[in-house]
């Protein structure tokens, strides 16, 4: 995209892209450590990522919510063992008013470039603010992008159609006939929540999910201690998912139960029990599901859905069914999220063109070769089916925190992690990764690239990921620029710099 650079370049220490929960928590850690001179660019007006977008009836995290903030910024009280939407995007928002004159709205990136002689970033917004800094953190989540599915002649639905991540409240669901497409966590949140109020909701059905009961049904007296006893209760099921026979026998028999305990009729049972095996997908923790899906007003259709009309839903076996609001609960577009952002790193090559040459590789999930100071927050191979992804976050903001001490301590201006030992450590997690449930258990998932390669989850106790994180390790680096006295301070020298061909002079 050709952009004009219309201001002047505002020079700061360090970039973020992304106010969503990763990026307001690598700001806030910043600040925290005495780093002011940071700008966080957000494309949307507002903060708060995917608690922003997603306000879809039932929108709530699915862990016990003492874990599910920092903890450099606990949010010990939470209304509710797992608390809603509205409640976390409270949590972001306090979180970011600490530094909301830093935060720069409608700033969606559309070119970043290393410049190697500076050892800075320069990076262009689509309406032409450009920056400069020393260290860009990525913070732009994988689930941002709603999948929707063509479906042949959904343009002449005549009523409202709506897509989970882009609710829109105005829709009236009142006695009306609801068709919901996709059984994920997203609609299990959501059925139980629109049962009472439609008339009818027919839910499409391509493949059941495992479903576990909820962890956490009241929030704790004592949050830090329930803090602590929720993540090891969490991570003590790390080991089925990993590839233990015994610990996923066992999970497998307590999803059993909780279907046999909610649902009495056998037929639906039949339709409710996956064929994969249970951590292959993202297992939905609820109890209020099944009894939804068992309720009189639900219908599980488990034939595919064939074509839409003005009036419903036909399947693939030629029965139509009656629809006057159609939702989406079909998840996100994941695959390449990441790779399309347009950033260029050393020898003017492009994440995607280093990521479609060579496969999906980082160092940690956090850096990648070739790209020198560029951090990423949630990135390949940090998701957990398991436990809290805030716990990996954090633990890469931290590992962003020592890299930038790190070369202060040294007079670096910038790191760029050596090839050969992103390539060992890419290697070791993606060799426990075929041992693991959601490479052997059957299924296919968005976690699951077009040539089956995991690049979303991390195989294993999280803790592992923190210690490995835990220190930045400069000799696995190549240290770039050894002057960095100017970049300490948050300045830069006097120098020319050229964007789309126009030779610009900086403040
Ligand atoms: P999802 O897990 O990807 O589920 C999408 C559902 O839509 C699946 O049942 C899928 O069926 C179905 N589907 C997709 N394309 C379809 C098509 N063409 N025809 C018929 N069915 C189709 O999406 P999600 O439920 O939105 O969740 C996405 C992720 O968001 C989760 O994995 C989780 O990480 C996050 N999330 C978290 C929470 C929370 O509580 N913290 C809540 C909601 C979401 P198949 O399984 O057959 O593909």
């Amino acid at each position: 995209m050709a952009v004009t650079w219309n201001n002047e370049m505002r020079s700061t220490r360090v970039l973020v892209i992304g106010a969503g929960f990763a990026g307001l928590g690598m700001a806030a850690r910043l600040q925290r450590a005495g780093i002011r001179d940071f700008v966080v660019l957000e494309k949307a007006g507002d903060l708060g990522g995917t608690w922003r977008d997603n306000t879809y009836p039932g929108c709530a995290c699915d862990i016990p919510s003492v874990l599910y903030s920092y903890s450099f910024a606990r949010g010990d009280g939470w209304s509710d063992a797992r608390a809603r939407q509205p409640e976390i995007l409270d949590y972001l928002r306090t979180l970011g008013s600490g530094f909301a004159d830093r935060i720069e709205f409608g700033a969606e990136v559309v070119r970043g470039e290393w410049d190697e002689g500076a050892a800075r970033w320069t990076v262009v917004t689509a309406d032409g603010r450009a920056f400069e800094a020393q260290f860009l953190v990525a913070a732009t989540g994988a689930l941002h992008l709603p999948k929707r599915p063509r479906i042949v002649g959904v343009d002449s639905f005549a009523g409202p159609v709506v897509h989970t991540a882009d609710w829109d409240e105005r829709i009236d669901l009142d006695g009306k006939r609801v068709a919901v497409i996709g059984t994920g966590a997203s609609a299990a949140q959501l059925i139980p929540e629109i049962v009472e109020r439609a008339g009818a909701v027919d839910v499409y059905q391509r493949t059941p999910a495992w479903v576990l009961p909820p962890l956490g049904t009241r929030p704790p007296r004592l949050p830090r201690l329930a803090r602590i006893g929720w993540y090891w209760r969490a991570e003590a099921t790390a080991p089925a998912f990993a590839g233990s026979t015994v610990a996923s026998a066992l999970m497998h028999r307590r999803a059993v139960r909780h279907l046999h305990a909610q649902v009495a009729d056998p037929e639906l049972r039949r339709a409710l029990t996956p064929d994969h095996r249970i951590g292959c997908k993202r297992i939905i923790r609820s109890d209020n599901y099944f009894p939804a899906l068992a309720s009189g007003s639900t219908r599980v259709v488990t034939t595919a859905v064939g074509h839409v009309t003005p009036t419903g839903i036909v399947t693939a076996d030629g029965v139509t069914r009656p629809a006057d609001v159609l939702v989406y609960a079909t998840g996100f577009r994941v695959a390449g999220s990441l790779a399309a952002l347009p950033l260029t790193g050393r020898g003017g090559t492009t994440l995607q063109q280093r990521w479609m040459s060579g496969g999906v590789r980082t160092h940690h999930g956090i850096t990648v070769a070739g790209m020198p100071n560029l951090f990423l927050l949630s990135g390949p191979n940090t998701g957990l089916g398991h436990n809290s992804v805030v716990f990996m976050i954090e633990s890469q903001i931290r590992y962003v925190l020592d890299a930038i001490r790190a070369l202060d301590r040294v007079g670096a201006a910038a790191l760029d992690v050596r090839e050969e030992v992103q390539e060992a450590v890419d290697a070791g997690v993606q060799q426990r990764l075929r041992r693991a449930v959601w490479s052997t258990g059957g299924c296919g998932s968005w976690y699951l690239d077009g040539r089956g390669r995991n690049h979303a989850l991390w195989p294993g106790f999280s803790w592992k990921y923190r210690l490995r994180t835990r220190r930045v390790r400069l000799r696995d680096h190549h240290l770039i620029g050894a002057s960095a006295g100017a970049f300490r301070s948050g300045q830069s020298p006097q120098r020319p710099l050229v964007l789309d061909g126009v030779r610009q002079t900086q403040r």
